[in-house]
């Protein structure tokens, strides 16, 4: 249909928390890839407010002469999606590839991603082939994931990984939503027009544990469903709606056995009551469901998405050449 800028300059951005033990690994193999690509590169790495060494680390390799490397330090722990978006902010690539510090994802694999992005995609993600976390993990993420895939109706089968590759103006668009909790990879499907996945490897974390303690991973899930969806309020209008109505059915059931029964059945009005209780819990739910409706409004104005996203204007006129990329998500 149309073709994207060419990828001259690729930004690679890394969130690091306490991976002082893997940092040295990754420079050196992100660096070594990156060569490879056969254009300018940036490796964007964002101290998450680690309390360990790798904030010194980080800083000693971009001070190196010819340093590819940028790193980012943030004052205190904010979140691995936060410490990306702040990443993202000091990216200046065509094509900007997230991935993990705790070499899971391998470095190895950006040249494909570079070349998927090539294609014309806008975001590529990857599936992790062979994946080494728990079965805890696994489960919880194919649940995850198949929730999102009937939410949006999306095919995309692994929201979990981050080694994924963004075209510059759907970073410039998740840049320009301001709401303190979000989801990476769900943010920028919002802006993406064609996005695809490839299957690539996945390790073991070899240093140290996982950064996600429970309530760090509940909470990230919250991030994804409140970052994906308001449907969640929604849901609690027709919870109460269909108890309503199982309330007024018993109460109009009830009546009707009682004319026809007569009265020694009705065990002196318990059911009765049962049935007028019902209908009023379930009125109280739709009450909680319409001030729901409105808290999911304000959400949604507070935290000031874009209304759309003009990916591009071609005027009829001008030259094929001549067309450029647009956006008017500022
Ligand atoms: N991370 C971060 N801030 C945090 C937690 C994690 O920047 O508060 C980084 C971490 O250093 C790693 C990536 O996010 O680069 C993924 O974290 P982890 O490997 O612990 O997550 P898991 O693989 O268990 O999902
Ligand atoms: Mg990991």
């Amino acid at each position: 249909m149309f073709t994207f800028p060419t990828i001259k300059k690729v930004s690679v951005v890394i969130p690091v928390f306490n991976e002082q033990e893997s940092l040295p690994a990754l420079i050196q193999r992100t660096v070594a890839t990156c060569e490879t690509l056969g254009r300018a590169y940036e490796i964007v790495l964002v101290d998450d407010g680690s309390n360990d060494n790798s904030a010194r680390l980080m800083v000693q390799s971009s001070e190196m002469p010819d340093s590819h490397v940028i790193a980012v330090l943030l004052n205190r722990n904010y979140g691995q999606h936060a410490a990306i978006m702040a990443g993202f902010s000091h990216a200046s690539g065509d094509v900007i590839i997230t991935l993990d510090a705790d070499l899971q994802n391998p470095p190895e694999e950006i040249p494909r991603l570079v070349a998927k992005a090539d294609e014309g995609y806008d975001v590529v993600g990857t599936v992790r082939q062979n994946r080494q976390d728990s079965l805890f993990r696994k489960i919880s993420s194919r649940l995850i994931n198949r929730f999102i895939q009937r939410t949006t109706g999306k095919v995309m089968g692994d929201y979990g990984c981050m080694l994924r590759a963004y075209r510059r103006h759907i970073v410039d668009a998740m840049l320009t939503c301001h709401e303190r909790s979000t989801f990476i990879p769900i943010l920028a499907n919002i802006f993406a027009r064609k996005a695809t996945e490839i299957p690539v490897e996945h390790a073991e974390r070899q240093h140290g544990d996982s950064k996600y303690s429970m309530i760090g991973l509940i909470s990230l899930m919250y991030d994804l469903v409140t970052c994906l969806t308001t449907t969640p309020l929604r849901l609690l209008s027709v919870i109460g709606s269909a108890i309503a109505l199982s309330g007024f059915l018993l109460t109009f059931v009830l009546v009707a056995l009682r004319l026809v029964l007569g009265p020694e059945w009705a065990a002196e009005g318990v059911f009765m009551l049962f049935a007028f209780l019902f209908s009023f819990i379930g009125a109280q739910f739709v009450g909680m469901g319409i001030l729901c409706e409105y808290i999911g409004r304000i959400y949604n104005d507070v935290r000031a998405r874009p209304r759309y996203f003009v990916q591009r204007v071609v005027k009829g006129e001008t030259r094929k050449d001549e067309t450029r990329q647009e956006s008017n998500v500022k």
